[in-house]
């Protein structure tokens, strides 16, 4: 586990066994149970429900967004509604075609296929994919050399869900053989809200409802963090002897680097950069990545999404540039709008 809070609670290749055990009793379990969301949940529910009349298995699904806006939990809804088994993958264990086949070859009729970060699979594996997408068969090649030859092996017919944070970067091929895309979008307040109200429930922690809406405005519009702040403020109220009330939210996030807005540690660093040192922008993505010490792809799908949602930041040909807002929120003055005015 990390000792810097602010990464923890927006990184999910930084959970621990903890954090995974808490997360995962706290999925919901059907469309029904799964909050907000509501166009995507109406277009799978008309999906799997017309899949179920004909019998057979429901087209293959792309699910984007952002890291925590339950695109996990919807796969596992897929595979509980339709009473099918789910067999979880992701990319990054997808490295050679070989590793693909194995999976595909031992998939059951009607299995739901999970590969999460679905963009960072091997290339060759993904050519292998389209024809299993399309005609529920692969081609093996057997043998090395000028002797190889390629055997074509059937599949049981199967339904894939693929998870990217980033869907950009699926080659076209790929995309176009998903039956449906669901845009997973950031939460409203008051469906995070629901998000934490149940989970309090599921935990037994009575908090009342001040502190929830605290919290529902600080988790950067994400279930995954709005159930760990919660967790954080059972903490907080365990450790004190208090109450889960406003005042243990308030001194939790502190604790934990969450501003006001929902803003963490790495958040901030990212803004201080581009207003600080790039005077606002526009600067690069790679720049940016190199100057706060993450990955580009960090930056890419975990920071940036929820900084343009909340107007700090746009994305321009030349890079990325701090909104006015951005400046106001914090306090500083934009040298650019002074320049500006004094042209005028
Ligand atoms: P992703 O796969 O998009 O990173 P997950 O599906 O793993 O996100 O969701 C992270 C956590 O947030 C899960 O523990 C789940 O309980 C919770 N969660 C996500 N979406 C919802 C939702 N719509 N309603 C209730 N809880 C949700």
């Amino acid at each position: 586990m990390s000792d810097d809070p602010g990464v923890e609670l927006t990184n999910p290749s930084l959970e621990g066994d903890a954090e995974l055990a808490f997360e995962g009793a706290l999925r919901p379990k059907s469309l029904t149970e799964f909050v907000g969301q509501q166009k995507v949940r109406g277009q799978l529910q008309l999906l799997l429900t017309a899949a179920s009349m004909q019998q057979r298995t429901p087209d293959h699904i792309l699910l984007a967004g952002p890291p925590g806006l339950g695109k996990t939990t919807l796969a596992m809804i897929i595979a509980y509604e339709g009473n099918r088994p789910l067999r979880m993958s992701s990319g990054p264990a997808i490295q050679h075609a070989g590793d693909l086949a194995a999976v595909l070859s031992s998939l059951v009729p009607g299995e739901v296929l999970f590969i999460d970060e679905i963009h960072r699979m091997a290339r060759s594996a993904e050519e292998m994919l389209y024809l299993a997408m399309e005609d529920f068969r692969i081609d093996i090649m057997v043998g090395k050399g000028a002797g190889a030859t390629s055997v074509p092996l059937d599949l049981a017919p199967f339904t894939l869900v693929g998870a990217t944070t980033r869907s950009g970067m699926l080659p076209n091929p790929l995309r176009d053989r998903f039956g449906f895309t669901a845009h997973l979008e950031f939460y409203a307040d008051a469906e995070l809200e629901l998000v934490l109200v149940r989970a309090a429930s599921l935990l037994g922690l009575a908090i009342d409802r001040e502190a929830i809406a605290e919290i529902a405005g600080r988790c950067r519009g994400t279930p995954r963090i709005a159930n760990r702040l919660l967790r954080r403020v059972r903490d907080y109220a365990l450790v004190h002897g208090g109450d889960a009330d406003l005042a243990a939210v308030h001194a939790a996030l502190e604790l934990y680097d969450v501003d006001e807005i929902g803003l963490d540690r790495l958040d901030r660093e990212v803004m201080n950069i581009v207003l600080t040192r790039f005077g606002g922008g526009p600067v690069g993505l790679n720049t940016l990545a190199v100057s706060v010490g993450e990955e580009p792809e960090t930056i890419e799908s975990v920071v940036e999404p929820f900084l343009v949602r909340i107007g700090f930041l746009t994305r321009t040909p030349r890079g990325r540039v701090a909104t006015a807002a951005a400046w106001r929120h914090f306090g500083l003055n934009n040298p650019q709008a002074a320049l500006t005015l004094d042209v005028l």
